[in-house]
């Protein structure tokens, strides 16, 4: 599998993250969690008492971004949710972090997360998942999620603010959240971890049959 490269696009909470680490052990590649990028570099605007909507602001923090950024304790949470989406939204912010998510896989493939990997970052990626699951499961994961950590919220205002960023991410102009034409769609509402594996395993193993379309 060496070179591979894997694409799992999808919004929030629809178990990308947990299927995206997972597959990497599985095939021996090594993982990036895109959307830790955009939360870092949110996280940089809002430590210099910015807008991460500011343009100007952001731009700066993706270029002063190191790998250092990634290991934050900070990066989750509903702060860092709004403050990533906002930066992504930023063209120029993409495109600052788009050499960091092309040279990560260029040497050894890798599996990557996010929203715009199958359609912009490697769009000639050979693997390419969409993972979805409704609204009501993912907001019911994300609350269970920030129960873990500790945090207090209710479920109808982690629907709504997983909402309005998923909104933000479909609409934005450059980049939006979208399945790749080539995708295979993977809606994990009603599956485990365990069967999204395997299901997710079951499609890649398909699509690289000599044979595949
Ligand atoms: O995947 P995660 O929820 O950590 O992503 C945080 C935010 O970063 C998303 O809401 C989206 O705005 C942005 N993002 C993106 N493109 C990616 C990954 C994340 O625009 N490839």
């Amino acid at each position: 599998m060496r070179g591979l490269i894997v694409a799992v696009d999808g919004p929030a909470a629809a178990g990308k993250g947990t299927l995206a680490r997972r597959l990497a052990i599985a095939l021996g590649l090594p993982y990036l969690d895109t959307g830790l990028l955009y939360r870092a570099t949110g996280r940089r605007v809002l430590d210099a008492g910015g807008d991460p909507g500011d343009a100007a602001a952001a731009i700066a923090a993706a270029a002063a971004l190191t790998p250092v950024d990634l290991q934050r304790a900070d990066l989750r949470g509903p702060a860092a949710d709004r403050a990533a989406s906002a930066v992504a939204a930023i063209p120029a912010v993409r495109a600052a972090l788009l050499d960091w998510q092309r040279s990560f896989a260029r040497a050894h493939g890798g599996v990557l997360d996010g929203r715009d990997i199958g359609t912009v970052v490697f769009p000639e990626a050979p693997v390419k998942l969409f993972v979805t699951a409704s609204p009501a499961a993912r907001a019911e994961r994300r609350l269970h999620e920030m129960q873990g950590r500790g945090e207090a919220a209710g479920l109808a205002e982690v629907a709504e603010a997983m909402r309005r960023r998923d909104a933000q991410d479909s609409a934005r102009a450059v980049a939006p959240l979208a399945p790749a034409a080539d995708a295979m769609l993977l809606d994990t509402t009603t599956l485990d971890a365990e069967a999204v594996f395997a299901a997710a395993m079951q499609l890649i193993e398909a699509r690289l049959r000599p044979d595949s379309p």
